[in-house]
C-alpha cells in the first residue's frame, strides 16, 4: 500500500477470523464490522475516511508473515490435568474451572481480567471484569464467536497504566491482541481455549426462534455447559420469562448437534492454524475416564497447557488451589484432535449455511441428519446392532463346526 488513495490489505475472506485487531487499530475508525449471511462478522473500510496508513494491515494476524507460527507456542507447551478445588466453582465451570482461578489471582493482584459475556440479548460480548461478580458473567464456554468491540484498546490503556492484565478468549483472538499491540508487556497476562470453531449467529437465531415458539416466552439467557448430569453428559439451559426452562444433553439439543456437526462454522475455522497463543491454553480434558480412571469424576477436568515462563508463573500463584498433574502431550491430546489440528470441512457446508436462512427448522435437521432419532428408531439401530452382532457370532459358530 504506498499511495494514499490505495486499499489497505486485509486477511482474505476466506481467511479472515473476525478478530477485530484491524478495527482497533484503525485511528480514523474506517472499519465497521459487517455480518455476512450465516452472521459471521467481517471489515468493512470505509474508503472515503481511510487515509491509508496501513495501521489495519499491520494488526491482522493473518496478514503479517508468519503470525500464526510466531503466535502458536506448542512447541514449547508442558502439558496437565487440572481442577479447581473450589468445587462450587468447578460446577458452575465448562471444564475444570482453572479459568476462574487464573482470573481471581488477577483480581487479588488488583488487576481486570478481559472475557466473554452473554448480553441480554443474547449475543456474545468481550468485556473487562475487575471484580468477582462481573467474573461470574464470564464463566463457561458461549458457543457464538464474541464481538471484540474496542476491547484491545481497553487493554492497552490499562497495560499503560502498569495494571496487571489477563486477557482470555478464542487463539484468534489472542493473536489478534498480541498482533494488534505488537510488542510484549511484562504485565500482560494471555489465556487462549483450545478451539472447536464458532458457529453461526444465524444459525443460533433460529434455534432461539424455534425455543421461544415452542416455549411461548422470552430466552432470557443460554447456558451451554449445565453439569446437573456430569461434565461428560452436559446439558444445555435456556431460561425464559415467567420462569419456564428448556433443557438437553448436548446429543439431543439440535443447536449442538449442528454445531458439533461443523456444518455451520466460520470459514476460516477450517483452516484455522492458530493453536495455544495465550500464555496458558485452557480446555476439556476429555478421555481423561479411560486415560487415568483413577483421577476421573465427572465434575469437570481441564487440559492444561503452559507455554510461557509467564504461563509457568500463573501456574506457581494458584498453587494450593488446584489439582494439578503433568501429562505426556500426546496423551492429553489424545481424544481432543482440536489442541493440534483445525476441524474438516464437510462438502455441505455451503449448502447448509444457505438452507439455515430458508428451510423450516425440522426440515433443515432432517435434510442434514441433525435430528434425534425417536425411541423407535433408537430401538430398531440396537436391534440391528445387536442382531448383526449375534449373526457374527452364529456364522463364526458355524465355521468352526464345519472347520471340523
Ligand atoms: C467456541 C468454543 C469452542 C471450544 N472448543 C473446544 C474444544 O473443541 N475442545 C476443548 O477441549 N475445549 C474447547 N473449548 C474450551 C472449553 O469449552 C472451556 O472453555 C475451557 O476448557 C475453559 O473452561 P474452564 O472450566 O477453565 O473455565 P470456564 O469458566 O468454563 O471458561 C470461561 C472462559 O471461556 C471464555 N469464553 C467463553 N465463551 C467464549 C467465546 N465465545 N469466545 C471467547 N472466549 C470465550 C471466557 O471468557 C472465559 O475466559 C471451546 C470453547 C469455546 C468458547
Ligand atoms: S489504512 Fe489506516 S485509515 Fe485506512 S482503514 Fe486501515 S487503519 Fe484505517
Ligand atoms: S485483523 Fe482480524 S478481523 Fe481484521 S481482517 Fe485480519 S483477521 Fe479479519
Ligand atoms: S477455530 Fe481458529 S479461527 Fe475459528 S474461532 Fe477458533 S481460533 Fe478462531
Amino acid at each position: 500500500m504506498d499511495s494514499k488513495t490505495a486499499t489497505p490489505m486485509l486477511a482474505k475472506r476466506s481467511e479472515c477470523c473476525g478478530c477485530w485487531a484491524c478495527f482497533n487499530a484503525c485511528p480514523r475508525k474506517c472499519i465497521a464490522m459487517v455480518p455476512d449471511k450465516a452472521g459471521f462478522l467481517y471489515p468493512s473500510i470505509d474508503m472515503e475516511c481511510c487515509s491509508g496508513c496501513s495501521a489495519c494491515t499491520r494488526a491482522c494476524p493473518v496478514v503479517v508473515v508468519g503470525a500464526e507460527k510466531k503466535y502458536s507456542l506448542l512447541q514449547r507447551a508442558e502439558a496437565y490435568a487440572a481442577w479447581n478445588l473450589d468445587e462450587d466453582v468447578r460446577i458452575r465451570s465448562s471444564s475444570g474451572g482453572v479459568f476462574s482461578l487464573l482470573a481471581s489471582y488477577v483480581l487479588r493482584e488488583g488487576g481486570v481480567v478481559f472475557g466473554a459475556r452473554m448480553a441480554n440479548d443474547l449475543s456474545v460480548l468481550h468485556v473487562p471484569a475487575c471484580n468477582d461478580s462481573e467474573l461470574n458473567a464470564l464463566r463457561g464456554s458461549k458457543y457464538l464467536q464474541s464481538n471484540i468491540l474496542t476491547s484491545y484498546q481497553d487493554v492497552k490503556s490499562e497495560l499503560a497504566k502498569g495494571r496487571l492484565v489477563l486477557f482470555s478468549g478464542t487463539p484468534c483472538q489472542v493473536a489478534g491482541l498480541r498482533c494488534f499491540l505488537g510488542e510484549e508487556f511484562v504485565n500482560l497476562l494471555t489465556c487462549d481455549l483450545v478451539c472447536h470453531g464458532v458457529p453461526s449467529k444465524v444459525m443460533f437465531n433460529a434455534y432461539i426462534d424455534v425455543l421461544e415458539h415452542r416455549y411461548r416466552a422470552r430466552v432470557q439467557s443460554v447456558f451451554f455447559r449445565d453439569k446437573r448430569a456430569g461434565w461428560t453428559d452436559y446439558f444445555v439451559v435456556a431460561k425464559f420469562d415467567e420462569g419456564k426452562e428448556y433443557s438437553a444433553v448436548f446429543r439431543d439439543d439440535f443447536f449442538m448437534r449442528a454445531f458439533l456437526s461443523d456444518l455451520c462454522l466460520r470459514e476460516s475455522c477450517y483452516t484455522c492454524g492458530f493453536k495455544a497463543c495465550g500464555d496458558v491454553t485452557l480446555g476439556d480434558f476429555w478421555g481423561i475416564d479411560r486415560l487415568a480412571p483413577d483421577i476421573f469424576d465427572d465434575r469437570g477436568v481441564s487440559l492444561l497447557l503452559a507455554n510461557t515462563e509467564k504461563g509457568d508463573g500463573l501456574l506457581r500463584n494458584i498453587r494450593g488451589r488446584v489439582f494439578i498433574k503433568e501429562v505426556p502431550l500426546e496423551i492429553a491430546t489424545k481424544y481432543n484432535p482440536c489442541v493440534l489440528t483445525p476441524v474438516t470441512r464437510p462438502a455441505r457446508r455451503d449448502e447448509f449455511i444457505e438452507d439455515v436462512d430458508r428451510m423450516a427448522m425440522h426440515r433443515l435437521l432432517r435434510k442434514y441428519g441433525l435430528l434425534r432419532k425417536t425411541r423407535l428408531e433408537q430401538l430398531v439401530i440396537r436391534v440391528r446392532k445387536e442382531g448383526y452382532l449375534v449373526l457374527g457370532k452364529l456364522k463364526r459358530h458355524l465355521a468352526n463346526i464345519l472347520d471340523g
